[in-house]
């Protein structure tokens, strides 16, 4: 009897020590994988939605099965500097609404910010940037993506920047009064698009005096024309691809990454696949029509389950899709671009949550790692690595006090 209590006891405690081995294990092998250059890196992704993600409901304190960014899984890609899209809907939101949501949404990421102040805390300047990271704490940083949020009224523009705002995205799909999208322009008909207006050169101004970054992704050809033509500091695509390597309305082209460089710009380089590569594109249209009574009807099922629903659609798309690309293919756009312009104008900017599929190998946010694996792969050297990792937006930064 007593020793069948003991060997209860030793079993327990064999499982006990198991599970502790193993989450040590789990976690060193995390920290030992990571290449060299990455972890001495200051990383940067320019561009998450994870925030929709938390206004749904997430807990980005935990590790989440679901979803591609946490704070745990950021901390296991080697992430050291996060930018946070704050994006109101303007398909939920009515136009004089959208800067109310706006300070919304900054607002719960302030409260998360405020409830994990041990792992991750607000940065604003290039050396809070190195202030917190040396404390090992996460950098979070704030985008504000479409310019509708400003609703024509510039002093909105200091309050946002007062508020922690460091780049705002002078359009998203849609246009706000003073700047026209890419995809408008694209959907013109051939029309003349108005690009930027007069009052939009003075939001550009503003940005410029306030020393917040322009971010040209989403915006139509006039449009970068249009502030490359006028701003004094320079400017960011914050989640952008190549267009010579997939044409969509959402890439630039070359004549926009010799400009956004000659501007000493940057392009943060998407994952989104759909952007990377056109054969996905087309394999995913298929996939959805065909499966749209299925996924419909799972969607009934899931009911408010939102994030289950979207996880469910994102697995089941992951296991039909056949032409998923890989990670490699991320980098080729960033060979286009130094290919084209040299390697001071590429970043990142992943745009994780802000699809359902990812490239294969760039799953989520921890496994940023391998695209820097991929980099070495090729012959990068590590002093370009860095830059792209995170040294080129920091010139950036930098500028825009200038
Ligand atoms: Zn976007």
């Amino acid at each position: 009897m007593i020793d069948m209590q003991k060997t209860g006891r030793n079993l327990y405690l064999y499982f006990k020590n198991a599970v502790i081995i193993t989450a040590c294990t789990g976690s060193l092998l995390a920290q030992t994988d990571i290449p060299e250059i990455h972890r001495s890196s200051t990383v940067i992704d320019l561009h998450s939605d994870v925030l929709l993600q938390v206004l749904r409901g997430a807990d980005i304190s935990k590790k989440l099965s679901y979803g591609q960014v946490d704070l745990v899984r950021l901390r296991e890609g080697g992430i050291d500097v996060q930018f946070f899209a704050v994006w109101p809907d303007p398909g939920k939101f009515k136009p004089d609404n959208m800067y109310r949501q706006a300070r919304f949404i900054i607002d719960r990421l302030k409260a998360l910010l405020a409830e994990n102040h041990e792992s991750i805390e607000l940065g604003l300047t290039a050396m809070d940037i190195e202030r917190i990271n040396a404390k090992n704490k996460i950098v979070a940083c704030i985008g504000i993506e479409g310019g509708t949020v400003i609703e024509n009224d510039l002093s909105r523009l200091d309050s946002l920047y007062d508020l922690g705002a460091r780049y705002l995205g002078l359009t998203w799909n849609d246009s706000p009064d003073w700047a026209t999208s890419a995809k408008d322009e694209y959907e013109s008909d051939g029309r003349e698009p108005a690009g930027l207006t007069d009052f939009g050169q003075q939001v550009v101004q503003r940005m410029n005096d306030l020393g917040m970054i322009i971010d040209l992704s989403h915006a139509g050809d006039q449009t970068v024309r249009d502030v490359l033509a006028v701003t004094r500091k320079p400017v960011i695509a914050s989640h952008s691809d190549v267009y010579k390597l997939r044409h969509h309305y959402r890439n630039l082209k070359d004549w926009q990454l010799r400009a956004i460089a000659a501007n000493g710009g940057v392009i943060g380089i998407n994952f989104y696949p759909v952007y990377l590569d056109y054969t996905i594109t087309v394999e995913m249209d298929q996939v959805l029509e065909d499966n749209k009574v299925h996924l419909d009807s799972m969607r009934q099922v899931f009911g408010g389950n939102y994030l289950g629903y979207r996880q469910y659609r994102s697995n089941f798309l992951r296991s039909v899709l056949k032409n998923i690309p890989p990670v490699a293919r991320v980098v080729d756009h960033m060979d286009y671009i130094i290919e084209l312009v040299g390697d001071d104008h590429v970043a990142l900017g992943s745009d994780f949550d802000g699809m359902s599929v990812t490239p294969l190998g760039l799953e989520d946010v921890s496994r940023m790692p391998n695209l820097t694996r991929e980099m070495i792969r090729r012959g990068y050297s590590e002093q370009r690595i860095a830059k792209i990792l995170g040294q080129n937006f920091l010139r950036v930064l930098q500028a825009q006090k200038n």
